[in-house]
């Protein structure tokens, strides 16, 4: 066991977590009564004191028996958060200490409700016997639990990565980041040269936990506002890492990649001095976690964001990638719907895929090439997905396994996977996949299928081995004699008993006689109250209970200890037997995770062909070009909740030379969201080496994709829709590149309808002219389309409506040139606005439809009007819009505000009772 002292790395922190208290378990010295209170501490409550002092920011869940028990602030803290019932220690004492307990066996589903509070947990166990002490039983902390440090599988969600995560940086150094996840062993670091990338970086780990150095204060704060729901923990020496990273001398750098456990690489620490102050920050937090068990070496792999198509945080919300953007539900995202994986593994591995889609061309098409073959052999996805289903979990039990936490009953599921792979090798060979080729190497599992290891476990450990180890009972017969014998002796002891109990009930002539045990008086013969009279005079009384007495003997004495220490005995030796099976293992874990990873990938492959099979997906073309061409795209999603055969297919051409920028209208509800998603997740899946839902698709690769998506969802960070809005289309602007495919929904829809047609009109103008970046601009301002009569690479498309009987029929099908209508009405009343308002609101639209277009361009009729084209810096007027462009003479004020009223208005965001109110108000104001 380390030197306790050695944690100060944890007891420096403080916890922000969103909902926790904070300061609750930062200031015992004010909240713990010290002895001379006049309630001098017991012994027992200083040896708790002394412990809780080292870990000052975390709840100290303190053994007892067999109940962790918090005291003082935690013990408030805790009974309130868990509901549990507060009492006090030492009642009666003028000070009482508050208290509050939990069952060991139940401690896993607390912690995990604690940790997604937010809070760290620092488990203290009692380190002896309580039997064989007298006295204080030695006590302490052996692991702490955080929110991005949690090795209790239960309170995991298996398909996706736990980690911990490390931001260090400011904005003359540029940014490092750092994710582990232990209970893989993942262990990842990038640098970024701002902190937007730093930021969106940290997105795509998605990190349970957020550890920022104290001195590093707006990196905190920039931290805070983006992600608001993750917990952040400010760790103590952010600034002498960094130092240490930037400017120490070789031999220092040395030693911070060897304290990493880097294979020497000076090089690293070079090249990326941020990556690795941050990975060291994670690593020394993680390190500080386990004080009882060091953590295995983490082989820390460094990736640039340029080797990946970047999706930030914005893509990955809009888009849906991984949650709905209404109820941050999996159901309905991308993956809940790509993730066809077998194992645990795969899900994590396919998640990976999806948010770090490759930039490489080979990497992609070999990825395809084995798709394609698994797509191909129907028989062999089957059976290699079925034998997938039983592999289980292999990277993390080898984790556990190398962490010391692993349980004889896994151990065996490791070894039940490992037997199953030479099936699955087979079954590879059927696709054509064994054969180690250049194309298909990646669902290759190599030489080495660890069946030594397989083996090993299957004659050490039995089947049915249970999930504890302190029953013994998990080492097969015929292991080890020695064990055998201890077996014999204690099951020989059990056999004497009971003959010992047919023997007296000869002699005795009690037939009801018994021999039972228990755990305080051991065996004991038991007879009826009604029999007393017959027990011989032999027999020494030990306890009366209801209806019966309880006697031992010199000879039942006697085979007690015989079974116990055989007992006894037969467990020790088991255990021994087990740890050095799970240490054998730990040994090998480096061998074992690689194999568990090819086996993921495996998994990610034969899940995208089934995906693939299952959606009619095909093979897109993938190169170093800069075309986009989908023919018969479907939008992934949207496609499997429509009714069969009715989700329209469309074709998008984009190309930066020629087709650069699609200006996309259409009325509310004709499909226009769910045309541009639809294109920018077929891009994403072709980068990740997936097969795509169109007929035919040619997609040159992209270096990012960018969304700027429906209303900002981010009230929660207390800013104003538009102001998110503006932020994000900022960011597209300056980042987006010529190879970046940019997705614009509705820009400008969150301010008046001047604002946003001028906002979006010099977006678009911009996204041409300097960023020529592909894009897709979906927007209801009709005046939009007038920028194709403009800029040569903008074209107008628009997704088809007509209407019939007074309603609207959505076609769906995208059409080229601008829509002319809107049927903003007829929508309404598809949402079911009563029959008065809509009747109302047609009457005011002829109205309207009759007056000048007095409050700019409403309609196509108006296109070409008061626009004026020419390049920028030309000399004709320039993008007058409104203001300077020709118009007719002026309204009278009371008509041009009613005018005004109604163009800024979004029925679809109004409420019936909303829109009578306005109804009425016009009225009013009209007369
Ligand atoms: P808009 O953005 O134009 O308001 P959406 O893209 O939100 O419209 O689409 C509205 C609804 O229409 C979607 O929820 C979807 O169910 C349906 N839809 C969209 N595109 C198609 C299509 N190509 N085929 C079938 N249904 C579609």
């Amino acid at each position: 066991m380390p030197n306790a002292r050695d944690l100060g790395g944890l007891g420096t922190t403080k916890s922000l977590g969103p909902t926790r208290v904070v300061g609750s378990q930062g200031n015992q010295e004010a909240s713990v009564p010290s002895g001379a209170a006049g309630n001098a501490p017991t012994a027992l409550m200083r040896q708790y004191l002394d412990i809780k002092a080292r870990y000052p920011d975390a709840i100290l869940f303190f053994r007892l028996g067999d109940f962790y028990e918090m005291f003082y602030e935690d013990a408030v803290y805790v009974a309130r958060a868990l509901n549990l019932t507060l009492t006090t220690r030492d009642k009666g004492k003028e000070d009482p200490v508050p208290m509050c307990g939990v069952p060991h066996h139940a401690a896993r589903g607390y912690l995990a409700k604690l940790t997604e509070l937010g809070c760290r947990i620092a488990i203290c166990e009692q380190l002896e016997d309580p039997k064989s002490v007298r006295g204080i039983v030695k006590r302490d902390v052996v692991r702490v639990v955080t929110p991005g440090v949690i090795l209790d599988e239960e309170s995991l969600d298996p398909r996706t990565p736990s980690h911990l995560a490390a931001v260090t940086g400011d904005a003359r150094q540029g940014y490092g980041l750092a994710f582990v996840d232990v209970t893989t062993g993942s262990f990842r670091a990038t640098e970024a040269p701002t902190s937007e990338s730093l930021l969106d970086e940290l997105a795509r780990a998605e990190p349970r936990e957020i550890l920022i150095p104290k001195g590093e204060t707006d990196l905190a704060a920039a931290v805070r506002r983006a992600y608001p729901r993750v917990v952040q923990t400010l760790v103590a020496d952010g600034a002498s890492t960094k130092t240490q990273a930037a400017s120490a001398s070789r031999e220092d750098k040395r030693r911070a990649s060897e304290a990493l456990e880097l294979p020497w690489d000076s090089t690293l620490v070079d090249r990326a001095p941020m990556a690795v102050a941050a990975a060291r920050i994670v690593l020394d937090y993680a390190r500080a976690t386990q004080p009882a068990a060091s953590l295995p070496p983490l082989h820390l792999e460094f990736f640039q964001r340029a080797d990946t198509l970047v999706i930030d945080e914005q893509a990955r919300a809009h888009l849906e990638l991984t949650e709905t953007l209404q109820d941050r539900k999996r159901v309905g995202s991308l993956i809940d719907l790509l993730d066809e994986t077998r194992s645990a593994m795969g899900g994590r591995l396919i998640r990976r895929w999806l948010l770090f889609p490759l930039v490489d061309v080979s990497t992609i098409r070999r990825r395809q090439d084995a798709v394609q073959r698994l797509v191909e052999s129907h028989a062999a996805r089957d059976s290699v997905r079925k034998i997938l289903s039983n592999v289980g979990d292999l990277e993390r039990l080898v984790s556990r396994a190398r962490l010391g936490v692993a349980t004889p009953r896994d151990l065996v599921a490791l070894g039940a996977g490992l037997g199953l792979l030479p099936a699955l090798r087979r079954a590879l060979q059927d696709a054509a996949l064994g054969e180690i080729s250049p194309e298909t190497d990646l669902a290759d599992l190599g030489a080495d299928l660890a069946d030594d290891i397989a083996a090993r476990i299957g004659r050490t450990l039995r089947e049915d081995a249970p999930a504890l180890t302190k029953d013994g009972g998990f080492v097969v017969a015929g292991f080890s004699s020695e064990l055998d014998e201890w077996v014999a002796i204690a099951a020989g002891g059990r056999e004497g008993l009971a003959a010992i109990e047919t023997r007296e009930r000869a002699r005795t002539g009690i037939a009801s006689l018994k021999i039972k045990s228990n755990s305080v008086f051991g065996f004991y013969i038991e007879v009826t109250r009604s029999q007393m009279d017959r027990v011989p005079s032999d027999y020494v009384r030990k306890q009366t209970v209801a209806n019966a007495e309880r006697f031992v003997t010199p000879e039942l004495a006697d085979y007690e200890s015989k079974i116990l220490s055989a007992d006894e005995r037969r467990i020790a030796l088991e255990t021994q037997i087990f740890v050095a099976l799970r240490d054998e293992i730990a040994g090998a874990a480096d061998r074992l995770l690689s194999l568990a990873r090819r086996v993921a990938t495996v998994d990610v492959l034969a899940g995208l062909a089934e995906v693939a099979h299952r959606g009619g997906y095909v093979r897109p073309l993938v190169d170093d070009s800069t075309i986009l061409d989908i023919e018969d795209g479907r939008h992934p999603v949207v496609e499997r909740l429509a009714a069969t055969g009715g989700f329209v297919p469309n074709d998008v051409r984009l190309d930066p030379d020629h087709e650069q920028l699609l200006i996309v209208t259409g009325p509310n509800m004709a499909g226009k969201s769910t045309l541009i998603r639809q294109v920018a997740l077929t891009v994403i899946l072709s980068q990740m080496g997936s097969f795509v839902p169109a007929r035919r698709a040619h997609l040159g690769l992209c270096d990012r994709v960018f969304t700027r998506v429906g209303a900002g969802d981010n009230l929660a960070r207390g800013e104003s829709t538009f102001l998110v809005e503006m932020r994000e289309t900022a960011h597209i602007l300056r980042y987006a590149t010529a190879r970046s495919l940019v997705v614009l929904d509705e820009i400008g829809r969150g301010t008046s309808t001047y604002d946003g047609v001028s906002i979006a009109w010099a977006v678009g103008e911009y996204l041409h002219e300097v960023v020529r970046a592909k894009t897709l601009f979906a927007t209801h301002y009709h005046e939009l389309c007038a920028l194709a009569d403009t800029y040569a690479r903008v074209r107008n498309v628009c997704v088809a409506a007509r209407e019939g009987d007074g309603d609207v029929v959505f076609l769906r099908k995208l059409m080229s040139g601008g829509a002319n209508r809107s049927f903003g009405i007829q929508v309404a009343k598809l949402a079911g606005l009563p029959p008065r308002v809509l009747d109302k609101a047609r009457e005011i639209l002829a109205t309207l439809e009759r007056v000048p277009s007095a409050a700019g361009p409403t309609g196509p009729e108006s296109r070409g009007g008061p626009y004026i084209r020419g390049p920028e810096g030309s000399t004709g007027p320039q993008l007058g819009l409104f203001q300077s462009a020709p118009t007719p003479p002026p309204l009278p004020k009371g008509v041009a505000d009613i005018l005004a009223t109604l163009t800024s208005l979004d029925p679809d965001n109004l409420t019936p009772r909303q829109a009578l109110d306005l109804l009425v108000d016009l009225k009013k104001r009209a007369t």
